[in-house]
């Protein structure tokens, strides 16, 4: 437990949160910013920084969890698609330093969420065999 960290607060019942689902690992919380109607956000109880440092066990259970939520998003809320976002670090847009899941169900397209990725490969005149290549060996 981080003691500043205000999700492993929720995951301890130290601050409120409206609870969708817990059990002794994992815990799912509506966001208190509900970017679309049920976004929820998924995470372990115990502490990891982001996505990258999480057990690989721990991981499976978050993301099952995370499968059934939007699967409830969809199922009772009506939801006709999610989007599923994991932001790392301060440089994707990390708030809170606690690994999270967001769910967000989408009911209309680009309404209270959205991605765009451009295609910058081009301009940047990259050679995308080798930067395959050069990844595959950063790989464990
Ligand atoms: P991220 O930017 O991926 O770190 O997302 C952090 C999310 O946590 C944001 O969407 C916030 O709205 C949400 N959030 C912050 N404080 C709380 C809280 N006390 N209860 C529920 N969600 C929260
Ligand atoms: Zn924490």
């Amino acid at each position: 437990m981080d003691k500043d960290c205000i999700f492993c607060k929720i995951a301890n019942k130290e601050i409120p949160s409206s609870i969708v689902y817990e059990d002794d690992d994992v815990i799912a919380i509506l966001d208190i910013s509900q970017a679309t109607i049920g976004h929820t956000l998924v995470m372990p109880k115990k502490h990891y920084d982001n996505f990258l440092c999480v057990p690989h066990e721990l991981m499976h259970k978050v993301m099952d969890v995370a499968q059934r939520i939007g699967m409830a998003e969809v199922s009772v809320l009506g939801a006709k698609g999610v989007n599923i976002l994991i932001n790392v670090n301060e440089a994707a847009g990390q708030t809170i330093k606690h690994f999270h899941v967001h769910i967000i169900p989408r009911y209309i397209a680009d309404k209270g969420f959205q991605i765009t990725l451009q295609d910058h490969s081009k301009e940047k005149d990259l050679n995308l065999p080798m930067l395959a290549q050069t990844l595959k060996k950063g790989l464990k």
